[in-house]
């Protein structure tokens, strides 16, 4: 079965469900704000739009998160059309993901999203000026017709591939990353160069594909998880837990040695460079930051009660734990079986605990780009 039937977060509302596990998620859509709001002041000042806006959210998953680049965008529109004195254009957003994302879910939250517009925003961006459809589909296919977006976003999704590269099995049909999940330090060097090349080839595709759909001098805003030489990635941690497990003899090594995690973690200048290299756009922007893996006021809420300082890691590793298995857990079940999720995550929590006690601020690198569509010239 293709990446694209078996992938997707975990649906639902339940405790280990997207819905309530993507807080740092959250945090790496608000970084992008004042590029959202740049992109669009800059689109409206050169009249790249006026009656209709449309917009499409790209990896949108299900939870508080599908509706807040919408909510962004609407801010960003409202903010300058007042600044221009411009009557606000309607507003198209299509919302993206893969077939197997809950967009069930997703759709129930859009009447008390509508409520909030309309309270917030009034008449001019209520139900009837803000229309939302879904595009279930990989953004690795085309998706809109050509020249028909004004703005594109996508925060924490680009990073996942569109299949696991070829090179990660030898030609026998052996596999080459055996104890990793994902590039660890066992990995051999042609691991990272496998999924550097796939990353390349899927990324190169994503941005042609893109760059036809959008209006010329339309714009993209995107993050992407990134990597730092230094630290683990938090699927090595993972992969370590189901090291630890096929030694107890509760997973089988051939298990292990088969699983490999279809994402790739680039760095800044990788992500230039291909960018460069397609040629559809120019950078605008190209930032990175980190991400703490979570917040104190996380750990507040979680607990249900004031902080107890010598919990911070304890605490900190559950937390950790409960996002990876929001978006890990469908994957690797798939793999694993059900039945060893319970153990495996809270062994996982154990491993964040004791990462946590040496690097008190783990955070995830990331990257956060604004790109425009570069403008097409006629010659008559
Ligand atoms: N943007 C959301 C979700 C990030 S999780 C947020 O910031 O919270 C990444 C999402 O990308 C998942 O929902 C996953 O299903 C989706 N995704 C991964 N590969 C995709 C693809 N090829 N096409 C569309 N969506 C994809």
């Amino acid at each position: 079965m293709g990446l694209e039937q078996v992938l997707h977060m975990n649906g639902g509302e339940e405790d280990f469900s997207y819905a309530n596990n993507s807080s740092t998620q959250n945090d790496v859509i608000l970084k992008a704000k004042p590029l959202i709001q740049e992109s669009i002041y800059e689109m409206c000042s050169s009249n790249i739009f006026s009656e209709c806006f449309r917009f499409a959210d790209l990896g949108c998953s299900s939870g508080p998160n599908t509706y807040l680049p919408t909510w962004e965008v609407i801010e960003a529109l409202d903010l300058t059309c007042r600044g221009f004195n411009h009557k606000p254009p309607m507003l198209q957003v299509f919302l993206n993901d893969l077939p197997g994302n809950d967009f069930n879910s997703a759709f129930k939250s859009l009447p008390s999203f509508y409520e909030r517009l309309e309270k917030e925003k009034g008449d001019e961006f209520g139900q009837h000026n803000c229309l939302i459809a879904a595009v279930p589909r990989s953004f690795y296919e085309m998706l809109f017709p050509p020249h028909s977006l004004h703005f594109i976003f996508s925060s924490y999704a680009v990073h996942w591939l569109s299949e696991l590269p070829e090179g990660l099995v030898s030609e026998s049909g052996i596999p080459m990353n055996k104890q990793n999940f994902y590039i660890g330090k066992t990995s051999p060097s042609n691991v990272r160069k496998a999924c550097l090349d796939q990353f390349e080839k899927d990324f190169t595709l994503f941005l042609k594909l893109r760059s036809e759909e959008l209006k010329s001098g339309g714009r993209m805003v995107l993050t992407v998880m990134g990597d730092d030489k230094h630290s683990p990635h938090v699927w090595d941690l993972l992969g370590n837990v189901a090291n630890d497990m096929v030694s107890e003899g509760l997973i089988e090594g051939s298990k292990l040695e088969s699983f490999n995690v279809p994402l790739y973690s680039p760095r800044a200048e990788e992500v230039r460079h291909i960018i460069e290299r397609e040629g559809s756009f120019n950078i605008h922007q190209l930032q990175t930051f980190n991400i703490s893996w979570f917040q104190i006021s996380d750990m507040k809420n979680h607990e249900g009660l004031e902080l107890d300082s010598s919990k911070y890691s304890e605490v900190g590793g559950k937390i950790v734990a409960g996002r990876k298995r929001a978006v890990a857990e469908p994957l690797v079940a798939r793999h694993f079986g059900k039945a060893i999720m319970d153990d495996m995550f809270q062994r996982f929590s154990i491993k964040a605990t004791h990462y946590l006690e040496m690097e008190p601020r783990a955070a995830y690198p990331s990257i956060l780009f604004s790109l425009i569509k570069k403008r097409t010239f006629y010659i008559k």
